[in-house]
């Protein structure tokens, strides 16, 4: 699959339904380079990173996590340069890799989640590690004539959620911040997901970029979220 471009300095390796696999963004500053999530295996950051090579564009420097589910961080041992992650995307990750050494936790996940158990089939190892920049409110990278704004978020999906936000491009990645929680039976938390409606409001956007669909525009995506 090939990388996409948004424009000159923003592009994305389209999501992959069939095994879960997130759209995984990059962002080209002048000086420094960002990725967003790391993607759900080692296979699925070196599918990228050969993708960036065909642009002719260089590994990441940081990589930044949208929040701890399987198929946005078990990549994470395999990217290239820093990752950054919220305090509690941490906490959630050292809690699963203990539990991944457990084998009737890894079977269960399998069983479980058609789309893990595909990811990871042939007894492929599973390996979860945590980031080396953790913040708590949020960071500001200066990638050079491009500034990504990291932030926490209230989000329905899950309680680390962390969005991004570049301004000079007007794009804000969202991660699955506008889905409903599976880990608490699929339940949307309405008031959640208003906070999180009157923070895209707010944004001077254009693009809404979710993970695991197309590109919107800004209005298209608060249509869609004020039928919910
Ligand atoms: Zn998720």
């Amino acid at each position: 699959m090939e990388l996409r471009k948004i424009n000159d300095r923003v592009f994305y390796y389209p999501h992959q339904p069939e095994t879960d696999r997130p759209m995984l963004a990059y962002i080209k500053g002048d000086k420094f380079s960002l990725a967003i999530d790391a993607g759900n295996s080692a296979y699925h950051v070196d599918e990228f990173y050969k993708a960036l090579e065909a642009q002719k564009l260089k590994k990441p420097d940081f990589t930044v996590i949208t929040h701890w589910h399987w198929d946005h961080t078990f990549g994470m041992h395999r990217i290239s340069g820093l990752s950054i992650a919220h305090n509690k995307t941490n906490e959630f990750l050292g809690k699963e890799k203990t539990k991944i050494f457990d084998k009737a936790y890894l079977d269960f996940l399998k069983n479980d989640d058609k789309c893990f158990g595909k990811e990871y089939k042939n007894n492929k190892k599973v390996v979860i590690v945590q980031a080396d920049i953790r913040f708590q409110e949020s960071l500001s990278l200066n990638l050079g004539r491009m500034t990504a704004k990291i932030f926490h978020a209230e989000s329905p999906h899950s309680d680390d959620t962390v969005l991004i936000y570049i301004p000079e491009e007007k794009i804000l990645f969202l991660g699955d911040a506008t889905s409903e929680d599976f880990f608490n039976d699929g339940f949307m938390d309405k008031e959640k997901l208003r906070a999180l409606i009157n923070l895209i409001e707010k944004t001077d956007c254009k693009f809404c970029i979710l993970s695991h669909t197309e590109p919107l525009t800004k209005t298209d995506l608060l249509y869609y979220l004020k039928s919910i």
